[in-house]
């Protein structure tokens, strides 16, 4: 049966099969660096790929599978990866597409680690970058140059909750060719699926809604394309390492399953808040996209319709 599975059912089912774990609930959390062979030969074909299986932690493993095919399916993508943290899913991307000499067009805003780690790359190995503000198609274009290897973006930026045009900028992109990231920890896949809007990879700080918790660092990648995942796995993530540990992707995994329901109360909580603060007479300004005197509000109003999309779509 390839009946469409709704949102909220594959928060809770996606990649995971009891029948093939003694009918358990939830996923065994396999603590195992290393998996044995029958013969040989069978370690040889699992090493070339001949043959599926698991062969060392760093390279996959069957809990943090479950995690990575149930954040690909939650973002619409063909692939997801998952890692230590937030910011060892954003090296791994940033190392998969830069050389000495390239350039990284970066949204005006973004995380200070990804900011800090943008300027490490400039300072040791010559990676150029020109952060922009990205409201328009020109301005966009004119930050375009020979050396650049992709456009990463930040939607809503933390913490100054500016939003980007997504689909502006993937527009621009295609015309040259250029891929297209897009971090989106602070909508999560319930808000926002940026993969639709034509972006390449979506980044996520696991530490933040995915987790719900507060008892996990984690990130997570999510690639349109196989192949191209595939090749990251094997590269930037396993080479430089900053893979997931099992407890943690199962973490993640619990704190997955009531995603729907804490988005919901977000969104109506801050909305009541800000409204609350407005009228305060000791506070002067509030930055709310969902104020309708923010310039973001109309992209705020779309990003409130995605839930809908996701029980009708
Ligand atoms: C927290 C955060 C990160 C970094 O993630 P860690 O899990 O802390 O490494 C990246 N991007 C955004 C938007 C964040 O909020």
């Amino acid at each position: 049966m390839n009946k469409k599975k709704r949102f909220e059912t594959m928060l809770i089912h996606k990649g995971y099969s009891s029948q093939d774990f003694h009918d358990s609930l939830n996923p065994p959390i396999f603590h195992s660096s290393t998996f044995t062979f029958s013969t040989a030969e069978q370690g040889e074909k699992r090493f070339t790929g001949e043959e599926e299986g698991f062969i060392y932690s760093r390279l996959g493993n069957p809990t943090v599978r479950v995690l990575e095919e149930r954040m690909a399916a939650l973002e619409k993508g063909e692939a997801a990866l998952a890692f230590g943290s937030g910011m060892a899913a954003v090296s791994a991307v940033l190392f998969h597409f830069v050389y000495s000499g390239s350039h990284i067009l970066c949204s005006r805003g973004v995380y200070g680690c990804t900011f800090g780690l943008i300027g490490l790359l400039h300072k040791k190995f010559g990676v150029i970058h020109t952060f922009n503000p990205m409201q328009t198609a020109e301005e966009i274009e004119a930050a375009i140059h020979d050396q650049t290897c992709c456009i990463y973006i930040e939607t809503p930026i933390n913490p100054t909750m500016e939003l980007i045009d997504i689909r502006l900028v993937t527009d621009v992109a295609k015309k040259y060719g250029i891929p297209v990231v897009v971090d989106n920890t602070f909508c999560s896949p319930y808000l926002q699926n940026p993969l639709e809007l034509g972006a390449d990879y979506v980044i996520h700080s696991a530490t933040k809604y995915i987790s719900g918790h507060g008892d996990v660092i984690a990130g997570i990648l999510v690639g349109k394309n196989k192949e191209d995942m595939q090749k990251i796995r094997m590269t930037t993530q396993k080479d430089i390492g900053g893979i997931i540990a099992p407890f943690d992707a199962w973490l993640l995994l619990c704190g997955l399953k009531t995603l729907h329901v804490r988005m919901d109360r977000h969104v109506e909580n801050t909305r009541k808040l800000a409204n609350y603060l407005k009228s305060h007479p000791f506070i002067e300004d509030i930055i709310y996209p969902g104020n309708p005197n923010s310039p973001y509000y109309f992209f705020w109003t779309i990003i409130h319709l995605k839930p809908l999309s996701n029980l009708f779509g």
